[in-house]
C-alpha cells in the first residue's frame, strides 16, 4: 500500500493519508472493463464517454451543462476566460486555498484579488469580498473548502447587485450541498478537479466545468478544442485542453459510487466528531444548511506540528492543506501582500492539520487514530502543566 503521501518516510505509514489501491480493488473489474472498451474501439479524443460523462456528470450536480477538461486548473482558467475576463480585471478568490485557484485567475491574464476566510467555515469572508471589490472587478470565485460549501446566498446577492459573475471552485466539493442545492449549480459556472485524490478522482488528471448557461458550455467547447466549432475552422485561438477518454471512462465507473463514497465520509467525520469531542483540539463542523463532502477533515491545534510527528511515528499520515497561503507564497510576490494581511488564514496555516479521510477507512482505524490523538493530547497537557509551574504563566496565543 504506497501512496504519493507515504514517500519521505521509509516504513510506509499503516494508515495512509488516502489509499487509492484500495479503492481500486473495490472496483477492478468494472474499470478494467471500460478502459479496455475505449482501447479496442480506439475512441480516444472526446468520443463517446466523454460526452457520456458530461451528460452524467451534469445531472449529478443537478445543472444543464458540462464540459470536460484536462484538470480543475484548466476549467477554472477556462471559465473566466469564456466569460471574458482578463488582462486589466479582478477576480476575488480566498486566501485560504489551493494556489491553483489564484493561478487560473493569473492564467486568465486577470488579476487574483485575495480575501481572508470566516473563522468558522474555512471559506471566504463574504465582508471582505465587499471590501475587496473596485471598478476593475469582474467576478468572485468562491472556494468550497474541504468539501464544505461556501456562503453562496449573499455571494450571490452581492454579485448580482455589482454586476459580477460568480464562479465556484467546487474542485474539493463534488456532490457538496447548499441549502438543498448541489455544488456546481450555485454560480454561474463551476469548475471541479479529477485529480486522483479527490472525492472523485481519475488515475491521471481532469478536470470539468458546469454551469446552466449554453452560450458559456459551447464557449468552453471551442476553447478546449483550439478554437474550432467544427473541425479545421478555428474561431479564436484556443488550446489542447479536453478531458482525456480513458479518464472519462474511469470517471463514469467511479460516479456510480461517488454518493456512496460521501456518505461514508459522512459517517467518518462523524466518528472522528465523537471520539475527538471535548479536548483542546478545535473541531469542523458544517454551517446550517450546509453539506460537506468531507474531501477533507481539518481539526485545529497549537501543538499541530508535534501532533503531526506523533501520528507518523505511529504508522499515521496526517496532511497540512495549506502550509504557507497563497498571500506568502514567492510565486506571488508580485500581489504586494504581507504577513498579517489574512490573519485568519495565517493563524490556521500555523494550526491545521488534516485527518486521514477515504471511503475505504474503516470505524477500526478512525479509532486507533483518535486513539493516538487522544495519547498525544494527554502527554502534551501533562507537559503544558509543568511548562506553566515552571513559568507561571501559559503561553501567550498569538491572535
Ligand atoms: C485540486 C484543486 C484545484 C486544481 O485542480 P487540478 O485538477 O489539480 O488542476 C483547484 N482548486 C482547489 C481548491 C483544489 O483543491
Amino acid at each position: 500500500m504506497s501512496t504519493q503521501m507515504s514517500m519521505q518516510t521509509k516504513q510506509p505509514p499503516q494508515i495512509p493519508f488516502v489509499d487509492l489501491a484500495a479503492q481500486y480493488r473495490t472496483i477492478a473489474e468494472e474499470i478494467n472493463e471500460a478502459t479496455s472498451r475505449v482501447i479496442q474501439e480506439a475512441d480516444f479524443i472526446l468520443g463517446r464517454e466523454v460526452r457520456l460523462f458530461e451528460e452524467e456528470f451534469a445531472a449529478f450536480c443537478e445543472a444543464r451543462y458540462a464540459v470536460g477538461l484536462d484538470s480543475g486548473t484548466s476549467a477554472l482558467e477556462l471559465a473566466l476566460r469564456a466569460y471574458d475576463i482578463g488582462p486589466g480585471d479582478e477576480v476575488i478568490t480566498a486566501a485560504n486555498s489551493f494556489i491553483a485557484s489564484a493561478l487560473a485567475i493569473s492564467h486568465a491574464g486577470a488579476t487574483p484579488v485575495l480575501v481572508d476566510v470566516d473563522p468558522f467555515t474555512h471559506t471566504i469572508d463574504v465582508t471582505g469580498i465587499e471590501r475587496a471589490i473596485t471598478s476593475r472587478t469582474k467576478a468572485i470565485l468562491p472556494v468550497h473548502l474541504y468539501g464544505h460549501p461556501a456562503h453562496m446566498d449573499p455571494i450571490r446577492q452581492l454579485a448580482e447587485q455589482r454586476g459580477l459573475i460568480v464562479i465556484e471552485d467546487a474542485c474539493q466539493a463534488h456532490g457538496a450541498r447548499y441549502k438543498g442545492r448541489r455544488a456546481g449549480s450555485l454560480g454561474h459556472a463551476a469548475a471541479f478537479s479529477f485529480y486522483p485524490g479527490k472525492n472523485l478522482g481519475a488515475y491521471g488528471d481532469g478536470g470539468m466545468v458546469v454551469t446552466n448557461d449554453a452560450d458559456i458550455a459551447k464557449r468552453l467547447e471551442m476553447l478546449r478544442n483550439y478554437g474550432q466549432k467544427e473541425k479545421y475552422h478555428h474561431l479564436s485561438q484556443g488550446f489542447n485542453r479536453r478531458l482525456d477518454t480513458l479518464q472519462a471512462a474511469v470517471l463514469r465507473v467511479k460516479l456510480k459510487y461517488l454518493e456512496k463514497w460521501n456518505a461514508a465520509r459522512r459517517w467518518q467525520a462523524e466518528l472522528y466528531h465523537r471520539l475527538l469531542a471535548g479536548t483542546e483540539l478545535v473541531l469542523p463542523s458544517e454551517a446550517a444548511g450546509a453539506q460537506s463532502v468531507w474531501h477533507l477533515y481539518v481539526i485545529r491545534t497549537e501543538h499541530r506540528d508535534a501532533l503531526k510527528e506523533h501520528l507518523l511515528s505511529r504508522g499515521i499520515a496526517a496532511g497540512i492543506h495549506y502550509p504557507v497561503p497563497i498571500h506568502l507564497q514567492p510565486a506571488y510576490q508580485n500581489l504586494g501582500y504581507k504577513r498579517g494581511d489574512f490573519p485568519v488564514t495565517e493563524q490556521y496555516a500555523q494550526r491545521i492539520l488534516s485527518l486521514p479521510m477515504y471511503a475505504e477507512l474503516t470505524p477500526e482505524l478512525i479509532d486507533c487514530v483518535a486513539k493516538s490523538i487522544l495519547t498525544f493530547l494527554s502527554a502534551n497537557q501533562n507537559g503544558q502543566g509543568l511548562y506553566e509551574q515552571l513559568v507561571g504563566h501559559a503561553t501567550p496565543s498569538p491572535l
